[in-house]
């Protein structure tokens, strides 16, 4: 099968999120299953300075527009890339330095709807046939709203390949005025509450949705929970219509990086099999020792850690709330690693002040302490209040660090609370609560640190949850399925 991812990150070129890592890891899956897959990014100024000696395949007009525009397709050629990696490169849009949508002062790019317009133009072009390639997709992969329009240009072209549109986070739709609707020179028919219209603006996820010929999001728990008002962003009703079109693949995560036996940033590796209990030991004591608590590794004190970033989504302010009655009433010591909002920058610094060598906290950005954590801990710390996929618990259960986690999105799908059926049947991975109260994610922890002083059932867990099964080759198996229905329909 040919086929075209279109995104706008991809690890190691640009990321921002996990979207850059999905868009890195699926179509080197889907490539390891033998098909002929091929990637589409925006020309930034971070990516072109990343890639060698791109070569100039072509160039088109975008008329229609206020602006018009001069595309140049791109390849790149390096790493052993292949026909791989293809670029639009159009200088005034893309070429600038920094964030891909937001300016370093904040804002979003002014010219944010041009710039995600012109990409989907382009990308709806290359399934006419790359210049002088002669190579014509059988389904376009589209991802977030950025690509949003891709389909919607598609079904304006006959013949044309088969589309499938991934929503990574309902919370950002590429939201826009009628103005802009009006200077894109977007059809005037799709200016309809069938077609892009949005409560009065436009909708580039909206125009993914409804052009798409399947939807999918990146967990079935968060396909089911984007149908209802309280996880819709009032796309519920549009969700809700797509019926059979809408399902959910969870993401995988990328095992060559994510592996305690090989990881280089540990202080010692170990496997589910090898040097499980000495090397997280090993990993504890260093951790400890970076945070600058002056411990030695005490089995009846559990070490906890989160990472990720610091905003309402991510339930920090649950895990401000509680650190403190868990200081006051256990022996328990926690790591914390995030940046985001000031407010909770700030108060999270200040209870570290009020519980020095209880609590390291690390404000910034960190991969080398990030997976320091994963290793180093016992519990690792996820009350996400939504979660359409998320990665670091998965993380932690490869990690042998066994997540704390609110029944919602990826996390109700990944992890499998303690209880004593699942224990006595070893499928138990970590400790899973269900109202979204600072009273139930203690509740869940206590639970924890009960478990963890029994240690026979607790190495046991951990057994569990670093053979999951959470590679990509399952999730990549399920899009070809996809991809599959998605071109019988568009043969109808
Ligand atoms: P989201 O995409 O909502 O931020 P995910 O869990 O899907 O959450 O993915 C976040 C990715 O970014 C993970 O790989 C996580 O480890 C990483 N990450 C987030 N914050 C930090 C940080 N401060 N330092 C290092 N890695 C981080």
């Amino acid at each position: 099968m040919k086929i075209l991812l279109a995104a706008s990150e991809a690890f190691p070129f640009i990321k921002t999120g996990g979207l850059g890592d999905v868009v890195h890891s699926l179509p080197l899956a889907l490539k390891q299953l033998g098909h002929d897959v091929r990637l589409v990014l925006p020309a930034y100024r971070d990516v072109l300075a990343g890639v060698e000696s791109p070569t100039e395949l072509g160039s088109w007009m975008i008329p229609g527009m206020k602006r018009s525009h001069k595309v140049i397709l791109l390849q790149a050629h390096q790493n052993g890339l292949g026909d791989y990696l293809y670029l639009i490169h159009v200088p005034a849009l893309f070429d600038r330095p920094g964030n891909p949508y937001v300016h370093e002062e904040g804002y979003d790019w002014p010219d944010n709807a041009e710039r995600f317009t012109v990409f989907s133009r382009a990308v709806a072009e290359m399934a006419r046939g790359l210049p002088g390639k002669k190579w014509l997709p059988d389904v376009i992969h589209c991802h977030d709203w950025q690509t949003g329009l891709v389909p919607a240009f598609l079904s304006l072209q006959q013949p044309r390949p088969a589309t499938v549109f991934t929503i990574h986070n309902l919370a950002y739709d590429g939201h826009f005025s009628q103005q802009n609707f009006i200077d894109l020179g977007l059809p005037a028919s799709w200016w309809s509450v069938e077609y892009v219209e949005f409560y009065g603006g436009l909708s580039m996820l909206k125009a993914g949705m409804v052009f798409a010929d399947r939807v999918t999001t990146v967990s079935p728990t968060y396909a089911k929970e984007i149908c209802t008002p309280a996880f819709g962003y009032r796309y519920e009703g549009i969700l809700r219509s797509l019926g059979t079109k809408l399902s959910g693949i969870l993401n995988g995560i990328d095992l060559t990086i994510w592996n305690p036996e090989t990881d280089t940033y540990l202080a010692k590796n170990y496997s589910a099999k090898k040097q499980c209990t000495a090397g997280k030991a090993k990993n504890k004591q260093f951790l400890l020792n970076r945070a600058g608590f002056n411990k030695t590794v005490d089995k009846t004190a559990p070490l906890m850690g989160f990472i990720g970033r610091l905003v309402e989504q991510k339930g920090i302010d649950m895990i401000i709330r509680t650190a403190p009655v868990l200081f006051e009433t256990s022996n328990v010591n926690m790591v914390i690693l995030g940046s985001g909002h000031m407010a909770y920058e700030a108060e999270i610094q200040q209870l570290a002040e009020d519980y020095p060598g209880r609590l390291y906290v690390h404000i910034g950005y960190s991969e080398e302490l990030a997976h320091q954590i994963e290793a180093g801990c016992d519990i690792f710390l996820m009350p996400s209040r939504f979660e359409p996929c998320g990665l670091n618990q998965m993380y932690s259960l490869r990690y042998g660090t066994l997540p704390v986690v609110h029944h919602t999105g990826g996390l109700a799908d990944t992890v499998t609370d303690a209880q004593i059926d699942t224990i006595k049947n070893k499928t138990a991975t970590g400790f899973v609560f269900y109202h979204e109260t600072d009273e139930a994610l203690r509740e869940a922890i206590q639970r924890a640190l009960v478990l963890y002083t029994q240690s026979s059932v607790w190495k046991q867990l951990c057994h569990t949850a670093m053979l999951s099964p959470l590679g990509w080759e399952r999730s990549a198996a399920e899009y070809l399925k996809l991809y599959r229905l998605s071109m019988a329909s568009v043969a109808k």
